[in-house]
C-alpha cells in the first residue's frame, strides 16, 4: 500500500513520562507505516523546556498559528517536587496555560464512547462536549477575610480619576468577601470558539449561567454570547440544521442528565472545571475523553484529557510491565490528522483517521483492552494487554481495514 501523502506539516508536541514512550510506539505502529508523516517537531518534555527557558513551549504554540493545526502530548506541570526531581532553573508555567494564553483559546472535552463502556447515566448515548471558558471569574478572585463590623464597596476608578462605588455589605460581624471579574474581549473569543465548534462538528450548543441573579455579570455572558449569534452564526446554523439554545445553568443541569447526548455544552470557567469531571467520571474514565483547544481564529491544538501517568512510567522505569491506555493520545493524533486533512483536501488523510479511530474501538469492543478499562466493562472476561501490545492489536485490526 502506498503511503498517504500530507502537504502541510503537523506541528508535533512532545511531552513527558508515560504519555511520550506511548507518543513514540504510537507513532511507530499506528502513523509511520500508513502516512508520509510530515511533523514541524517541538519537544515539550520538561527537560528541554527547562533548557531553553520555556521558550520551546511559546515557540510551538507559534508555530499553531503559522500551520493551523497542533497535537500535543501531555506534558508535566511542574511543582516542588519537579524542580528537584529535574533540578529546573525556575518553577516554569504549565505549558497547556501558556499555548492558550497565545492562541486565546477555548478547550471542547468529549467522552470517547464504547460499546462494553457504558455511561453510568442510562439515557447518555451520545458523547456530551463540555466547553469550558478558559479565563476569570473564581480563578483571578482576589479575596479578603473580613476581620468585624465594617463597610465593604465595589469601587472601580476610571482612567480621569471618576470613582463609581457599589456598597457590597454593611459587615457586623467577621465575614468574607470576593471580587471577580472578566473581560468582554475574552467572552467574545470564547463565544466565538464555541459557535465555531458546533458548526465544525454539526452539534447543537447549549450555553447556561446564572443570570437570574446575576443580572449584570452572568448577564453580560447571555448577552454577548446573543448578539454574537444572532450578528454572525444565526443562518449559518439554520443552514447546518444545528440549534443554539440558552438557558438557565440549574435548568441546564437537569436537562443534560434526562438527554441522549450528542451536543456541545458551553460553560462559564468554574461551571466547566466541575461538570467536565461530572462528565468524563460518569462516561467511564478520563482516559476515554479527547481534548482540543480551539482559537477563535481557527486554529486548533488536539491532546489527551489526562495527564502524563508517572505512576505507570516509574513502573516502566523499573523494568516492570504496565497498560496504560492510549486511546486518548491516539484520538488526538486523529483528531489533528482529520482536520489537516479537511484543511488541505486530502480526503485519504481524514478516512485514514476515521479508520484508526474505528479500529481502536473495535479492538475494545472485541474484548482486548488496558487494564483501566478491563475494570470497568461491561463485556464477559476482557483480555488485558500491556501498553505496547494494545497499540499492536489496534494496528493488527487496523490493517485488516485497510
Ligand atoms: P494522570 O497522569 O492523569 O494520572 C492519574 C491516574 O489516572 C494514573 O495514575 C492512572 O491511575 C490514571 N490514568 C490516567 N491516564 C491514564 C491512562 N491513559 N491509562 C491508564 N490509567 C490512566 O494525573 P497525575 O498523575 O496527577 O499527573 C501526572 C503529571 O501529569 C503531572 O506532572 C501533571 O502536571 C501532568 N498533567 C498534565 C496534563 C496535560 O498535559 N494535559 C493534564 C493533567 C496533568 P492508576 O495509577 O490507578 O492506574
Ligand atoms: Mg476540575
Amino acid at each position: 500500500m502506498e503511503k498517504i501523502k500530507m502537504t502541510t506539516p503537523l506541528v508535533e508536541m512532545d511531552g513527558d513520562e508515560m504519555t511520550r514512550i506511548l507518543w513514540q510506539i504510537i507513532k511507530d505502529e499506528l502513523l509511520t507505516p500508513f502516512i508520509d508523516l510530515k511533523t514541524e517537531y517541538y519537544d515539550l518534555g520538561l527537560e528541554y523546556r527547562n533548557e531553553t527557558n520555556d521558550q520551546v513551549t511559546v515557540d510551538s504554540a507559534e508555530a499553531t498559528k503559522k500551520y493551523g493545526v497542533a497535537v500535543k502530548c501531555a506534558t508535566i506541570t511542574p511543582n516542588a517536587a519537579r524542580m528537584s526531581e529535574y533540578t529546573l532553573k525556575e518553577m516554569w508555567k504549565s505549558p497547556n496555560g501558556t499555548i492558550r494564553a497565545i492562541l486565546d483559546g477555548t478547550v471542547f472535552r468529549a467522552p470517547i464512547v464504547v460499546k462494553g463502556i457504558e455511561p453510568n447515566v442510562k439515557t447518555w448515548k451520545k458523547p456530551i462536549t463540555i466547553a469550558r471558558h478558559a479565563y476569570g471569574d473564581v480563578y483571578k478572585a482576589t479575596e479578603m477575610k473580613i476581620p468585624g463590623a465594617g463597610k465593604a464597596e465595589l469601587v472601580y476608578t476610571n482612567e480621569k480619576g471618576e470613582e463609581v462605588r457599589e456598597l457590597i455589605h454593611n459587615f457586623t460581624g467577621a465575614g468574607v468577601i470576593q471580587g471577580q471579574h472578566n473581560l468582554c474581549d475574552s467572552i467574545e473569543s470564547f463565544a466565538r470558539s464555541c459557535f465555531n465548534y458546533a458548526l465544525d462538528t454539526k452539534q447543537d450548543l447549549w450555553f447556561a449561567t446564572k443570570d437570574t441573579i446575576s443580572k449584570k455579570y452572568d448577564h453580560t455572558f447571555k448577552d454577548i454570547f446573543q448578539e454574537i449569534y444572532d450578528a454572525e452564526y444565526a443562518e449559518k446554523f439554520t443552514s447546518a440544521g444545528i440549534e443554539y439554545f440558552y438557558t438557565l445553568i440549574d435548568d441546564a443541569v437537569a436537562r443534560v442528565m434526562k438527554s441522549e447526548g450528542g451536543y456541545i455544552w458551553a460553560c462559564k470557567n468554574y461551571d466547566g472545571d466541575v461538570m467536565s469531571d461530572m462528565i468524563s467520571s460518569a462516561f467511564g474514565s478520563l482516559a476515554m475523553m479527547t481534548s482540543v483547544l480551539v482559537s477563535p481564529e481557527g486554529y486548533y491544538e488536539y491532546e489527551a484529557a489526562h495527564g502524563t501517568v508517572q505512576r505507570h512510567y516509574y513502573k516502566h522505569l523499573k523494568g516492570e510491565e504496565t497498560s496504560t491506555n492510549s486511546i486518548a493520545t491516539i484520538f488526538a493524533w486523529t483528531g489533528a490528522l482529520r482536520k489537516r486533512g479537511e484543511l488541505d483536501h486530502i480526503p485519504a488523510l481524514c478516512e485514514f483517521a476515521d479508520k484508526l479511530e474505528k479500529a481502536s474501538l473495535q479492538t475494545i469492543e472485541e474484548g482486548k483492552m488496558t487494564k483501566d478499562l478491563a475494570l470497568i466493562t461491561t463485556l464477559p472476561n476482557p483480555v488485558v494487554l500491556n501498553s505496547q501490545d494494545f497499540i499492536k492489536a489496534i494496528r493488527t485490526t487496523l490493517e485488516k481495514m485497510l
